[in-house]
């Protein structure tokens, strides 16, 4: 206890006057961290161009190059692991719909987006023409017995009506178990293929298909063994699963009224007008895919062999099956905003830190962690010479866990693992004028829990979830860009001080105090 608040004197002489407006005390590099930055990579990685930087997909690379290129610009060095790159490959098995061999076609048109499919048990591709057979909510009495050569389409969710299917009780989950068992009963009338038409456009089947179906931009991954969250079972034979648009095009072509809210009203005379159409499900598989993380290290001075490692995870949730991308700016466009904005602040201080400084932007944490739990595993700067990992994931908004001025932190003093580097953080909270809450509910669900895993002192700052959590309404125009930057600054001073102090951070368990 006493030793490290002569650190802290020691420390806080050496860093020399403070700028303008900043507390006594505080690394001139502090200055560096503005909210005019952090707003422009926040929107630029939150932007719809990335669709939502689900690992793996086109858009989650561009956010990787971005930060490539931001790190490069800073002159930092790679830290990839591979010869002078940035980027850092870790390996995935990979199920995805073949773009060519997969659509669905009726009125005309051939739709390759816009659905979402549940594979069926054989893996076989799959391609039926013949027309399309309005079958209901797939009662029984509602299906037509002769079906031979026709694709049966069935109405799942809608709201109110004859569905009856909508309702709390009935929703996500509850709504993929009757498609399921709807695909078994078409399966046992000799089906390959089942169309659900999701006319509610505000159904919860548009954000639960995005863990278990594959969409034709959105593949299905797999990581050492381990699946993604909550992927389901594959059904008795191929589901798909119309988004609205599409829904209420074919339910109309096939005599249907479909209003707003996206109630069925089944044809009036019980007879449809025939439409012709075909569906077409290519489902494969790629044994030996890869998603990156992007490294990159600032050296450190006169001890330059030890590192303070900062993180955050630049991978989001991808684009909804109706088209609606998961922008993800608080997550985690904000965190990786501010591990942009740290690095400029280190590149561009007067002077260099003791230790030299990691920066870490992973991929597949909304999958598992996936991205951190391989740098752990792989570490390109040996990990028993990381002294700490300070993470950021989720820093843009007030939440009830962290109102106004106030950030939630993990380890707290009331957790085993707290230590002197979460001690250093909540002495310049104080400093910025700051509070800190209990984070500990989230200490195993963002990176830094793969360095806790393996012993390093971690602090994981993060404002906790909001309405907007994992919905394609968290935008960045809903961002508080002053809260991110006390935030990030927060941050960066945090892993200043770490990096310049005599000693690495100590563990000190539970202590019921934030500073002494
Ligand atoms: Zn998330």
């Amino acid at each position: 206890m006493r030793a490290l608040s002569m650190i802290l004197l020691l420390a806080a002489n050496a860093f020399g006057q403070a700028a303008p407006g900043l507390p006594a005390g505080a690394p001139d590099g502090l200055a560096l961290i503005t909210r005019a930055e952090l707003k422009r990579h926040a929107e630029f990685l939150a932007s719809d161009a990335l669709g939502g930087r689900y690992t793996g997909t086109p858009g989650q690379v561009k956010a990787a190059e971005y930060i490539a290129k931001h790190f490069a610009k800073l002159r930092l060095q790679p830290l990839g692991g591979g010869k002078r790159s940035f980027l850092q490959q870790y390996p995935l098995e990979r199920t995805y719909l073949d773009p060519k061999g997969t659509s669905i076609a009726f009125g005309g048109k051939n739709h390759t987006t816009g659905f979402a499919v549940i594979p069926g048990k054989d893996s076989k591709p799959v391609r039926v023409s013949g027309s399309f057979v309005y079958c209901g909510t797939g009662n029984p009495e509602q299906v037509p017995k002769a079906l031979l050569g026709r694709i049966p389409v069935v109405v799942l969710g809608a709201p109110g009506g004859a569905a009856g299917d909508r309702g709390s009780m009935m929703r996500g989950n509850r709504l993929v178990q009757r498609a399921a068992a709807v695909s078994r009963d078409m399966a046992s009338r000799n089906m390959r293929v089942v169309v659900f038409a999701v006319t509610d456009p505000a159904s919860s089947l548009l954000d639960n298909m995005n863990y278990r179906a594959l969409l034709p931009e959105k593949h299905l991954l797999e990581y050492a063994g381990e699946r993604g969250p909550r992927r389901a079972e594959a059904h008795a034979i191929v589901s798909l699963l119309l988004a609205p648009k599409g829904s209420r095009a074919l339910l109309t072509a096939l005599g249907c009224k479909v209003d707003d809210a996206g109630v069925v009203t089944p044809p009036s005379s019980g007879k449809s007008p025939k439409v012709a159409g075909r569906v077409s499900v290519h489902v494969r598989e790629d044994k030996k895919f890869h998603a990156v993380n992007v490294c990159a290290v600032l050296r450190g001075t006169s001890r330059a062999t030890e590192a303070v490692v900062f993180s955050a995870h630049m991978d989001h949730m991808g684009t909804r099956m109706d088209g609606d991308p998961f922008n993800g700016a608080d997550d985690n466009a904000s965190g990786t905003a501010g591990l942009l904005t740290i690095a400029s602040a280190f590149a561009g201080a007067q002077s260099p830190p003791k230790r030299s400084i990691v920066f870490l932007a992973v991929s597949g944490e909304e999958l598992g962690l996936w991205g951190s739990h391989w740098y752990s595993e792989h570490p390109t700067w040996p990990l028993g010479q990381i002294v700490a990992d300070v993470n950021t994931d989720m820093i843009g908004r007030d939440t009830q866990l962290s109102p106004k001025g106030t950030v939630s932190v993990t380890p707290s003093k009331d957790h085993q693992q707290f230590s002197t580097l979460v001690r250093t953080a909540a002495e310049i909270a104080g400093k910025l004028g700051m509070t800190l809450s209990n984070g500990d509910t989230y200490y195993s669900r963002s990176d830094h829990f793969n360095f806790a895993r393996k012993g390093v002192p971690v602090v994981f700052f993060c404002d906790g979830e909001h309405a907007d959590y994992h919905k394609v309404t968290d935008h960045a125009d809903k961002l508080d860009f002053a809260k991110m930057e006390r935030i990030a600054r927060l941050a960066y001073w945090t892993g200043w001080q770490t990096a310049q102090a005599a000693g690495r951070p100590k563990t000190l368990g539970a202590t019921g105090s934030w500073t002494k």
